[in-house]
């Protein structure tokens, strides 16, 4: 038996052992898929683990995506760029380094969003590992502009600096997270990512959402017409994408993006090409029976 899993906080819930168990499963592979919940004082010794023969690799979530990187022996150029990892594979005790995230972010909002970001303006809420992969995939694609606003305003400029010797022809730029802030960078703005976890439902059945507090981005600088996209999937339906339908944007959730990264790591794994329906209508399930038993 071979060995999979997810790296990230004991205190988040990841649907990524369901579907990617049911693609295994569909393809017959004897490879189990756990949830691997990690501290972060506990991320070297996990990252030792994942040296074991039996061990193929993992997934790296929130909050680790950042904090991995100087533990691998081997970075995939991607990693350098964006500086974030989300897959590791285990190639005989030496762990490579991948970002799957920019790949599904970008088939995400073509194919689900039909949103195609060359020579847009975005606006980018937050500045972690997610959002370090989304700004490189919307810089690889060609946007026009992207603006970071984030919580913790070193960390939105830093993002910025790492980035814009690769920006090409996109104009790169980070701001604090203020009401003025959003107002200025969302007028013109045709796609507006949450690559927060605000809105994330991590205790669903005991803290009622709130629209105030659970969304990153004030409601009223929303443009009708904008394409919105948050990366939280849980819930699939978040106050963030509540606000857009109101205000006449287009609302995306995070389950194809979750979907799409994972493919591409479970085809790096593997070396097969995932089932990726079998994988959506897994975590649809999954989602379905969360809700259900949150109601
Ligand atoms: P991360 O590296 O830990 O970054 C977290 C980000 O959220 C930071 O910008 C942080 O701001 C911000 N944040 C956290 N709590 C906040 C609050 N109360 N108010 C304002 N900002 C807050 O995490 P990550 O890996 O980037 O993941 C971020 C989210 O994206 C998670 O919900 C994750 O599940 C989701 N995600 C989804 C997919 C997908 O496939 N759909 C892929 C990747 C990530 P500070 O810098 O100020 O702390």
């Amino acid at each position: 038996m071979k060995y999979l899993g997810v790296i990230g906080d004991p205190g988040k819930k990841s649907l990524s052992p369901v579907f990617q168990q049911a693609a295994l499963d569909h393809l017959r592979l004897e490879i189990v898929y756990e949830a691997w919940p990690t501290p972060p004082e506990g991320l070297g010794l996990r990252v030792k683990g994942l040296r074991a023969p039996a061990v193929l690799g993992a997934n790296v979530t929130i909050p680790h995506k950042e904090a991995i990187l100087p533990m691998m022996d081997e970075l995939d150029d991607l990693v350098r760029r964006v500086g974030a990892v989300n897959t590791v594979v285990n190639r005989d005790g030496r762990l490579y380094a991948y970002n799957t995230d920019v790949a599904g972010f970008l088939r995400a909002l073509r194919e689900a969003g039909q949103f195609d970001p060359a020579g847009r303006r975005a606006v980018i809420a937050g500045a972690g590992g997610a959002a370090r992969a989304v700004v490189a995939a919307l810089v690889q694609a060609g946007a026009a502009r992207v603006t970071v606003i984030n919580r913790t305003f070193s960390r939105a400029t830093k993002l910025v600096e790492d980035m814009r010797p690769l920006a090409g022809h996109t104009d790169l730029q980070a701001l604090p997270d203020a009401y003025i802030s959003w107002v200025s960078a969302a007028v013109g703005a045709d796609l507006l990512v949450n690559c927060t976890s605000v809105g994330s439902d991590s205790s669903a059945a005991t803290e009622p959402a709130s629209e105030e507090v659970d969304s990153p981005v004030p409601a009223d600088v929303i443009r009708s017409g904008a394409v919105v996209y948050d990366l939280v999937y849980w819930p699939a339906e978040t106050p963030l994408m509540a606000a857009a339908r109101q205000r006449g944007a287009r609302a995306l959730g995070g389950l194809p993006m979750l979907i799409y990264q994972g493919a591409e790591s479970f085809q790096l794994w593997t070396g097969r090409e995932a089932p990726v329906e079998v994988m959506f209508e897994a975590a649809r399930k999954a989602l379905a029976a969360e809700e259900g038993g949150a109601a």
